[in-house]
């Protein structure tokens, strides 16, 4: 079956006469369970909850390998740093990565003991960095510069030198990107983003080649707790079914707006893979499905671009990204990442083309003018 078909079946139980498609949230701390607890099939909320295993069903069948979803895309980095990585241990680490992961591991990981090596996506810099180490982290598309890095060839040297492989496939998605199937051994994501799409949830999961590392990943997250709610888990469930519709939709509007920010006088340093000169698009066309919600690009400086921002009437002013509402923002706003004053990340939504292509060059001409 196509993609389109079996994202919208994907982790429905087979067909029970009276039951619903999707069975609808449980809400449990403790379950009955008297006597042996291995007699039992659910004991307690921190250890199983039938949602999740519904949720990872799904991504499983998606991800091409067994998955654990988790509180929050960041709970999900921080289950396989916390894994795989040993006082002793080398991790390398895109320089232009989502900046909590660098972060995360500068603040807890380099104190525990553990190298962090830093090279950024472009050019796979990360290569020249392997050799020692026991964690090669990939995001490509990077956030927010959208670099992309050869990720087959990347794990190919990283397999050789004995080093495991993670990679944040938060932009792409499953439906853009098969990380497992390029030789990954885990694929990360914030499920917050475009794999559920409405901007109602926080969440994540990871998937693994192996399933003693998915076991290692239950483990960790049942004893630092870092459990998602069944409501979250639910409602990315039945979210996940569009992911198909909604994403060939935010991609082709991606692509309208990328080219109609490259062809303005007055717009800089657009980046979209999907784009046919965009410095990425030779490697993403080979390895990606599809090129992702995600557009950046640069206006003359910090009032420009908050001129452009307030001139928008469909763009929400808003973080994050992937959801079916157009947002934008300028990223320089939160610090931490090598970027223009005028760095604009802007993520299609499910609105009408035409309809944005006529909003984004109305805000540019005002901008322009102000
Ligand atoms: N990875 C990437 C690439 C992200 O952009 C984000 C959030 O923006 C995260 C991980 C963290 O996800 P969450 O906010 O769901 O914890």
């Amino acid at each position: 079956m196509r993609i389109g078909t079996r994202v919208t079946r994907a982790g429905l139980p087979a067909s029970t006469q009276g039951a619903p498609f999707l069975p609808g949230p449980t809400f449990a701390g403790p379950y009955h369970a008297a006597g042996d607890p291995a007699s039992a099939p659910l004991t307690y909320g921190r250890f199983h909850n039938p949602t999740w295993t519904y949720y990872e069903q799904a991504l499983s069948e998606l991800e091409g390998g067994p998955a654990v979803t988790f509180a929050s895309g960041m709970a999900a980095v921080a289950a396989v740093f916390g894994v795989v990585l040993r006082p002793g241990d080398a991790v390398v680490l895109p320089s232009d990565s989502y900046y909590t992961t660098r972060v995360m591991a500068d603040g807890y990981f380099t104190p525990m003991g553990v190298q962090v090596r830093l090279a950024p996506t472009a050019g796979n810099a990360q290569h020249q960095y392997i050799t020692g180490a026991k964690l090669l982290w990939l995001e490509s598309p990077s956030n927010p510069g959208l670099e992309v890095c050869d990720i087959a060839a990347l794990v190919a040297t990283a397999h050789d030198a004995g080093a495991l492989v993670a990679v944040d496939n938060t932009t792409p998605t499953a439906l853009g990107q098969q990380p497992l199937a390029l030789g990954a051994d885990f694929v990360v994501a914030s499920d917050t983003k475009a794999l559920t799409g409405h901007s109602d949830l926080i969440l994540g999961h990871v998937s693994t080649r192996e399933h003693m590392w998915a076991d290692g990943l239950r483990t960790w997250r049942t004893q630092f707790g870092a459990i998602p709610g069944p409501m979250e888990v639910w409602l990315a469930h039945r979210s996940l079914a569009t992911l198909d519709l909604r994403l060939t939709r935010q991609c082709h509007n991606a692509l309208a707006l990328a080219m109609l920010l490259a062809s303005r006088p007055d717009v800089h340093g657009v980046r979209y893979p999907g784009l046919p000169n965009d410095p990425a698009y030779p490697i993403a066309i080979r390895q990606m499905q599809r090129f992702g919600p995600v557009v950046s690009f640069v206006l003359a400086d910090r009032q420009h671009a908050e001129a452009f921002l307030a001139a928008c009437q469909l763009v929400y002013e808003a973080t994050s990204f992937g959801g079916l509402h157009t947002t934008a923002e300028r990223r320089a706003r939160w610090g931490g990442d090598a970027i223009p004053e005028g760095f604009i990340r802007l993520s299609a939504g499910c609105e009408d083309t035409e309809d944005l292509v006529t909003d984004l060059t109305q805000a540019l001409d005002t901008a322009a003018r102000a």
